[in-house]
């Protein structure tokens, strides 16, 4: 940490991903005002409009124009809420990092306690979901479902109820920098660069207006990319149906062996043989649709694309590059 008196750069950086939420952004900027300014440091807001199709950009310049501690990158297109979350960090200047929904689900006012934390030496600084309101119970079964499991397949410890909301220091985000992996998630990775963590409550609160930008198939993607990132198990899925698959057909066919010299009529018609077929055949192409996964990710990965396309960039002197 530096001091934050002599620097000419800001102490904490937050940044927020926003797509279609020209509603909310004007709220979000007074509330960080509110929260920032009475903790007595240089603090930055940048935000980056991933591709709005609403007048999200145009409030951003208002707000540029009325507060230069507003930047603000503009994407080409829409990249999607991890690729976001990436270029505002990219960009951020702060000694600290603070990944925020720009919908205010996440309260503005949780960054004192986290910065308090991190002034005591914790270097990864997580919000805690306590309670989340204004969700259906649908997302939130799903959730917890999906979060159990990645820890329990992945075999390291995502903090249970965690989101993307936390602060960084500098130190991490440098180390997520050279992490340009191009299915990403941040949570994970945050998780995975090590460093002192420490985690801080809140009661999600509902979205302060609008409607969420995660329909369920962007939900599906994000948590195969979840999966995928940090686990080979369900590779091996294959390998381990195949052998229990394997033994018992040996096993059948014994019994099936005995039944004929027995002189049985079990086992006589297409029905079992028709069933076993297509169980089997249901097996492999389940395999291949894994390894599928898996392939799509490593080509995209080989080809190399940069993450992200910038269209402007504002309010930052020393522009950085992808
Ligand atoms: N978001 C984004 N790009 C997208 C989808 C979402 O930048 O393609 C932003 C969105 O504006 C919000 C944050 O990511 O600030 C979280 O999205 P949302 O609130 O819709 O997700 P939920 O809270 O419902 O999971
Ligand atoms: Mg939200």
């Amino acid at each position: 940490m530096s001091d934050e008196t002599s620097s000419s750069h800001p102490v904490i950086s937050i940044v927020a991903p926003a797509y279609n939420e020209e509603a909310i952004l004007p709220e979000l900027y007074r509330r960080t005002c509110q929260t920032l300014d009475a903790l007595d440091l240089s603090w930055e807001l940048v935000l980056v409009n991933d591709g709005s199709t609403d007048r999200s950009f145009e409030i951003m310049q208002e707000l540029h124009a009325q507060d230069a501690r507003v930047c603000i990158v503009n994407f080409s297109r829409n990249f999607g809420h991890q690729i976001a979350i990436t270029a505002g960090a990219d960009y951020a200047r702060g000694d600290a990092v603070v990944i925020i929904d720009a919908d205010l689900q996440d309260p503005p006012s949780l960054i004192a306690d986290m910065v308090e934390q991190w002034r005591q030496g914790y270097e990864v600084v997580y919000a805690v979901r306590k309670q989340r309101q204004g969700e259906t119970w649908f997302k939130l079964f799903t959730a917890r479902l999906f979060y159990r499991l990645i820890n329990r397949i992945t075999g390291f410890q995502i903090p249970l109820d965690t989101g993307d909301f936390r602060l960084m220091d500098r130190k991490v985000v440098d180390t997520l920098r050279r992490m340009r992996e191009y299915h990403r998630f941040m949570r994970g990775l945050s998780v995975w660069v090590g460093f002192r963590q420490t985690g801080v409550e809140y009661v999600r609160q509902e979205r302060y207006a609008g409607e969420t930008k995660y329909p369920l198939s962007k939900m599906l993607r994000f948590a195969l990319d979840g999966i995928t990132s940090f686990s080979h198990l369900p590779l091996q899925l294959a390998t381990y149906l195949g052998f229990i698959i394997a033994g018992i057909s040996v096993l059948g066919i014994i019994v099936a062996i005995i039944l004929r010299v027995s002189g049985s009529q079990a086992f006589y018609g297409q029905a079992s043989t028709l069933v076993a077929v297509l169980f089997l055949g249901g097996i492999q192409l389940i395999s291949l649709g894994i390894i599928g996964e898996y392939l799509g990710r490593i080509y995209n990965e080989v080809k190399r694309r940069p993450l992200y396309v910038v269209r402007d960039v504002i309010g930052f002197e020393d522009e950085k590059a992808d």
